[in-house]
């Protein structure tokens, strides 16, 4: 059977970071779905459109990886692809307090579902989305820790001239 793995995640923008475990978690499982989650609750940069789109955009050269939205509870969005893995990256161990509790919730709620923790490369451990949203609206760079079609859709956001 297939070994199917869903890496959930807001993805608000997707970075390299995202996109360094999403390489990793494609070379240690068949398939990867990475799950844009909609949840109109949370304030959000990018529609859930757009996050797709731009994690679509990096995924497209990665084969066995794929791009989906879910709503609602995530553990039933992984029942009904029928897979058991969850992925989630830890950049510190300041990441494992959130993690740890999350996971054990997910356990909680379907023991059949494993989270797997990736870790990222070291050039990768300092990216965070919120602090690539904050510097791209202040004018900065953000070539390094984006993919081109992030930056774009990035400077598009902020309507300005990046530098
Ligand atoms: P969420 O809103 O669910 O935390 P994120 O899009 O912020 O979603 O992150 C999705 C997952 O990717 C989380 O497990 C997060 O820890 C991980 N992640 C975020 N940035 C990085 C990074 N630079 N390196 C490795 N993992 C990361």
């Amino acid at each position: 059977m297939a070994r199917l793995a869903v890496y959930p995640g807001s993805f608000d923008p997707l970075t390299k970071g995202h996109l360094d475990i999403i390489h990793r978690a494609a070379e240690v499982f068949d398939h990867v779905i990475v799950a844009v989650s909609n949840n109109p609750a949370k304030k959000h940069l990018f529609s859930v459109d757009e996050r797709i789109q731009m994690a679509e955009n990096a995924v497209a050269a990665v084969p066995n990886a794929d791009v989906d939205t879910f709503s609602g509870l995530l553990v039933d969005y992984l029942r009904e692809k029928k897979a058991r893995v969850l992925i989630r990256g830890l950049r510190v161990v300041s990441d494992m307090d959130y993690e740890f509790q999350l996971a054990s919730f997910n356990r909680k709620l379907n023991k059949d579902v494993e989270t797997v923790f990736l870790m990222p490369s070291n050039e990768h451990t300092y990216l965070a989305a919120s602090m690539v949203r904050e510097v791209a609206r202040l004018g900065a760079k953000v070539d390094e820790f984006v993919t081109p079609f992030v930056a774009r859709k990035l400077a598009l956001k902020f309507g300005r001239k990046r530098r």
